[in-house]
């Protein structure tokens, strides 16, 4: 039943696939997706992807800046630099693999403006599906590789080591049988933590896995309290889901305002400058505040200066979704609020994805690579994703021919029990908005640590072999983890706003 390979990837959004395709095609890859492969954060992704396609120096040196102003100066410059100036590699590497930006009338690629951006630089593909364009290219192009294969249902959750390195991972399939997959390389792509709050953009299964990999393997993990929250989620007080459907920064971009329930615009107060599109965790927290002083719930997104025809061809995902719930883009006032999107930090990756344990790389969203800092510069997590992928699959490439496979480790399991967690991930989530969301407290936070930290021991000492046991435990670990960083630092910095 336990399996082998060159290489182990787990996760199969934008960042695991471009890695597989870098990888030379003479070495064995499996990549394992814990749900269908339609389920990660690239799929939905919407905007797109900032890169400096031009390979001028000055141009190169304003996306540095605008990276580090968004991050204050908490990025690691030399991770930002690498991340800037191999953009328009990784993007010419997309389009070698087929992804087809979008173009004007002269067959030339077109840039948007996002917030936090001194000029237009983000390239994007189907209108607002980028995500989908990008990452259904490449599977396309993975179901073509014979060295590839791939693994759906099947979760990661455990790694297998030895006092010296990573040798795999323990893998849950569908019907809750656990197997061991030996490998010389294992990468953690697992994308985002969403799920750890109530309310969040992600995909509802971005449960902080890779966190929990990591953290339960010893390796370093930095800059969780650095979580993102996008100030612009569709408000809809009907539904019942804590997915909230995201509305593009880009629609910013294109000229649409911030006015609160009072229909006065308010950016103006926080960010006279830059406005709408200064960095998302002035907006974000600009937002929480109009919301307070309205005690209200949601401000508006106000796109009734721009021409509905337009609105419509541009952002055709958004349009159709709002349609749906009565509103059309362009006419009517589309109600918004903040919630989480994103985390800046993670498993600790030097520029070659290196973890802290040898033969264990992270990428993308589950990785702190040190190019956010205290706070993401919009379309960049995708960029950090394709560029990234290109130097582990270079690493790889380098040194897998002095990497033994190491298949005599084992792990047992205890048996299966059918246990309801939900009540135990909504007490998480409900701590983690109150008190570890936008603004914090030492109380608060405090509170949250005590509260998040006995649920993680109780479930420690309850182990039990299936998907939503070791789910809720990677989310009580990533929720302690945030708190814990969060309580420690005490200064407001980026999207970490402190009051006391
Ligand atoms: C709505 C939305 C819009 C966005 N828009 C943009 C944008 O326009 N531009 C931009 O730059 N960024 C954007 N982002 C952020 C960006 O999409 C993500 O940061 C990025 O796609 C993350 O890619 P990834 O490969 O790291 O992870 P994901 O794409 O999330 O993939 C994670 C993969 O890991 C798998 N996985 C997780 N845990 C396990 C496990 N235990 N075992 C096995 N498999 C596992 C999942 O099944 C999935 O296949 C957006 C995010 C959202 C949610």
């Amino acid at each position: 039943m336990n399996q082998q390979c060159d290489v182990l990837i787990i996760g199969a959004g934008l960042s695991g696939l471009l890695t597989a395709l870098n990888i030379d095609a003479k070495y064995q890859i499996l990549v394992i997706a814990k749900e269908t492969f339609m389920n990660s954060n690239s799929m939905l992704a919407q905007g797109g992807i900032a890169v400096e396609m031009n390979t001028d120096p000055i141009l190169h040196q304003g996306h540095f800046e605008d990276t580090l102003k968004a991050g204050a100066n908490l990025n690691d410059p030399a991770a930002v630099r690498a991340l800037v100036d191999h953009g328009n590699e990784a993007i010419k590497r997309l389009i070698e693999l087929g992804v087809d930006f979008d173009k004007d009338a002269d067959n030339n690629i077109v840039f948007t403006k996002e917030g936090g951006h001194s000029r237009n630089r983000i390239v994007h593909a189907g209108g607002d599906a980028s995500g989908y364009h990008t990452t259904k290219t490449l599977l396309t192009e993975i179901s073509l590789r014979r060295n590839i294969r791939f693994l759906e249902h099947s979760m990661a959750i455990d790694l297998l080591q030895n006092e010296k390195r990573i040798c795999g991972a323990t893998v849950l399939t569908e019907g809750s049988k656990t197997l061991h997959i030996y490998a010389k390389k294992t990468i953690l792509a697992t994308g985002g933590i969403g799920s750890v709050y109530n309310a969040t953009t992600n995909d509802l299964s971005a449960t902080g896995d890779g966190i929990g990999l990591a953290f339960r393997a010893g390796a370093k993990i930095k800059n969780m309290e650095f979580v993102q929250f996008h100030p612009t989620a569709f408000f809809d007080e009907e539904s019942k889901s804590r997915k909230r459907f995201l509305i593009s920064e880009a629609v910013r971009g294109e000229g649409a305002k911030l006015i609160n329930v009072l229909k006065q615009r308010f950016m103006q107060k926080y960010h006279p400058e830059l406005m709408e599109l200064a960095p998302r965790d002035i907006v974000s927290q600009a937002i929480y505040r109009e919301m307070y002083d309205t005690w209200t719930d949601h401000v508006f997104l106000d796109t009734r200066e721009l021409d509905t025809k337009f609105l419509e061809k541009r952002f055709p995902t958004i349009f159709e979704h709002l349609k749906l719930h009565g509103l059309i883009m362009g006419i009517d006032l589309i109600p918004v609020a903040p919630c989480e999107h994103f985390i800046c930090g993670g498993v600790d990756a030097d520029l070659k994805g290196r973890t802290s344990i040898r033969d264990l790389y992270a990428v993308g969203e589950v990785a702190n690579t040190g190019v956010h800092g205290a706070n993401r510069l919009a379309s960049n997590s995708l960029l950090e994703c394709v560029v990234f992928a290109i130097e582990i699959a270079k690493d790889i490439n380098t040194t897998i021919e002095s990497t033994e496979l190491e298949t005599n480790i084992t792990k047992s399991y205890p048996p299966k029990a059918e246990f309801n967690y939900k009540p135990i991930r909504k007490k998480i989530g409900d701590y983690m908005d109150e008190h570890v969301g936008i603004v914090r407290n030492t109380d608060g936070l405090t509170l949250a640590l005590e509260v998040i930290s006995k649920i993680y021991e109780d479930l420690l000492k309850f182990p039990n072999s299936t998907k939503y046991y070791y789910e809720t435990l990677n989310l009580a670990t990533t929720a302690k983890i945030i708190t814990n960083a969060a309580l420690e630092r005490k200064v407001s910095i980026g999207c970490h706003l402190r009051i006391k």
